[in-house]
């Protein structure tokens, strides 16, 4: 199992997986260099005390930042951090780039966190509109934003 694939098992609580579109990481080669190419792009696993830097200079801010923006709307996140809706709902637009991160199971939080780790995911979209969506690691299709909705599982 690589590092991503533990990431999105919930095995990586340190780690913020970054996924760039084909067009957003033809400005980054230092990041294709290391990154896992995907068909939409490229995903890359970077180890905590290395986000901030990395992330900014592919993003233009940081994580913390860039999640704060996007938390208030949510859409369905391809649930390999490969793709995402636009909350605009057209199906033409491109995501240009995905951040996640994880969180362990935790019981006194309840709700999602009770089931198992968590994985949070924002996005942004060509037409540069914010959103996010999360899920359980390990109930990828029974929480969060399924596709094609806007609302998620456990909302509804
Ligand atoms: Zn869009």
């Amino acid at each position: 199992m690589n590092s991503y694939d533990e990431f999105l098992a919930g095995n990586r609580h340190d780690d913020i997986v970054l996924f760039l579109s084909e067009h957003v990481v033809d400005e980054h080669s230092a990041i294709r260099n290391r990154a896992l190419s995907v068909e939409t792009g490229c995903v890359l696993t970077i180890s905590g005390t290395r986000a901030q830097q990395i992330v900014e200079a592919a993003i233009g801010m940081g994580p913390m930042a860039f999640a704060k923006k996007a938390m208030g709307t949510r859409v369905h996140v391809d649930r390999e951090l490969k793709d995402a809706a636009c909350p605009s709902g057209r199906t033409d637009h491109e995501t240009e780039f995905i951040l996640a991160f994880s969180e362990a199971e935790n019981q006194a939080v309840g709700g999602l966190y009770a089931q198992g780790p968590v994985i949070h995911a924002y996005t942004q979209c060509s037409c540069g509109a914010l959103a996010a969506d999360k899920w359980v690691a390990d109930a990828p299709t029974e929480t969060g934003v399924q596709p094609g909705s806007s609302v998620p599982v456990e909302e509804k």
